[in-house]
């Protein structure tokens, strides 16, 4: 099986090509532009293996995608390439347009291209996963889950960005009849999460003693799922998912993003307890424009469809996840430089 994987040196990315090599023993193609959220580091228990290849290229040009698509001959494409930070995004969107709009353009046009010249019986096996986000179904009230149904309103650039890629993707489908599928996950969490989101930056600065910032109240709801979890999911949708389809995937794991960081804090209190106690550090800080209130998701379909359950839970997940950034500062902390928080105006409204 030969797997091309694009945005593979990021957080999600790397989680999905250590299990597709290190478990499933496949032969990976990874295609990154290695933006400041892409490095190869998170790659280094699979970089040695023959079975894995790595190609920096950016996904708008569709020349070079084209040609390393032909040049690895996949079975299967995985698409997670994208700009990820939705604060980044408000404070410029255009990237996000380019990477996730005209990027997975890009992406759909040159795999369609191949697809259409790979016979029967390849062209049959042949699958494109397109993977996204819960968020592009915008906020949810008190009550209530996404499902693959629930319509699209998304809130953020990153989130519109988003929803417009899916859109493509799915036309595709449609009018091209390829064997696209599209999978909506809730927030990942877990190692070689890069250090400006929220779990990693507030375990970062509680172990060197910086605020923590929290936005608003820090009522706002995520359903977390840890990211290998996520990984063996995204590898069950392509291989057995139905073409065309729409699948959530989500660990039914809510928490508001203060009970997270309180979380954190505990744990820490007791890992390095002569920091403590780190809640202290805690700041609540202006909320972010257009942030949505809850997100959380029905991931029935994936479970009774193709037997996917999340195998860990968050009290174990979180737990592992503080460990290992005490374990691996070689991983975060040349990335770590400037990530406070406050180069994002985080840490100045309201601190
Ligand atoms: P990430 O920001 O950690 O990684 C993105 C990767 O894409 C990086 O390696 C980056 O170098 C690469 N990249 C960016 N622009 C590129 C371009 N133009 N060409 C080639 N490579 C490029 O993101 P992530 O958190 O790993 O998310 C991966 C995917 O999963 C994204 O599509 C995201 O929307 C989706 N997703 C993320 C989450 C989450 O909680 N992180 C949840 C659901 C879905």
């Amino acid at each position: 099986m030969r797997v091309l994987v694009t945005g593979g040196a990021g957080f999600i990315g790397s989680a999905v090509i250590r299990h597709l090599v290190l478990e499933k023993g496949y032969e990976v193609l990874n295609i990154d532009k290695l933006t400041y959220a892409g490095t190869l580091t998170s790659l280094r228990s699979v970089e040695a293996k023959p079975s894995y290849r790595f190609f920096k290229i950016d996904i708008c040009d569709a020349a070079a995608v084209s040609s390393a698509i032909s040049t690895f001959g996949p079975d299967r494409v995985m698409h997670l390439a994208a700009e990820s930070h939705v604060d980044r995004s408000i404070l410029g969107a255009r990237q996000f347009v380019e990477t996730n709009i005209l990027g997975s353009f890009t992406m759909l046009e040159c795999v369609r291209e191949y697809w259409a010249s790979l016979e029967r019986r390849k062209k049959d096996a042949f699958r494109f996963l397109h993977v996204s986000t819960d968020e592009v179904y915008g906020s949810l009230g008190r009550d209530g889950l996404f499902s693959e149904t629930t319509p699209y309103d998304p809130s953020s650039p990153y989130s519109a960005s988003k929803a417009a890629s899916d859109h493509l993707a799915k036309a595709w489908a449609r009018t091209y009849d390829m064997p696209v599928i599209v999978s909506n996950c809730s927030n990942n969490y877990g190692p070689f999460h890069f250090p400006e989101k929220l779990i990693p930056l507030t375990i970062l600065n509680a172990l060197e003693g910086k605020s923590l910032p929290v936005y608003g109240s820090g009522a706002n709801i995520r359903d977390w799922l840890y990211v290998e979890d996520h990984a063996r999911a995204l590898d069950l949708i392509a291989e057995r998912g139905r073409v065309g389809e729409t699948y959530n995937v989500g660990g039914r794991n809510e928490r508001s993003n203060i009970d997270v960081v309180k979380r954190i804090c505990a744990i820490l209190d007791d890992l390095r307890p002569s920091g403590g106690p780190h809640e202290n550090l805690v700041r609540f800080v202006t909320d972010r424009p257009g942030h949505d209130a809850r997100y959380a998701i029905d991931a029935g379909k994936l479970e009774t469809e193709l037997g996917w359950k999340a195998q860990e839970s968050f009290e174990t997940g979180i737990e592992k996840t503080v460990r290992w950034y005490l374990d691996n500062e070689w991983w975060w902390a040349p990335l770590r430089q400037g990530y406070d928080g406050s180069r994002l105006g985080l840490l100045k409204a309201g601190a």
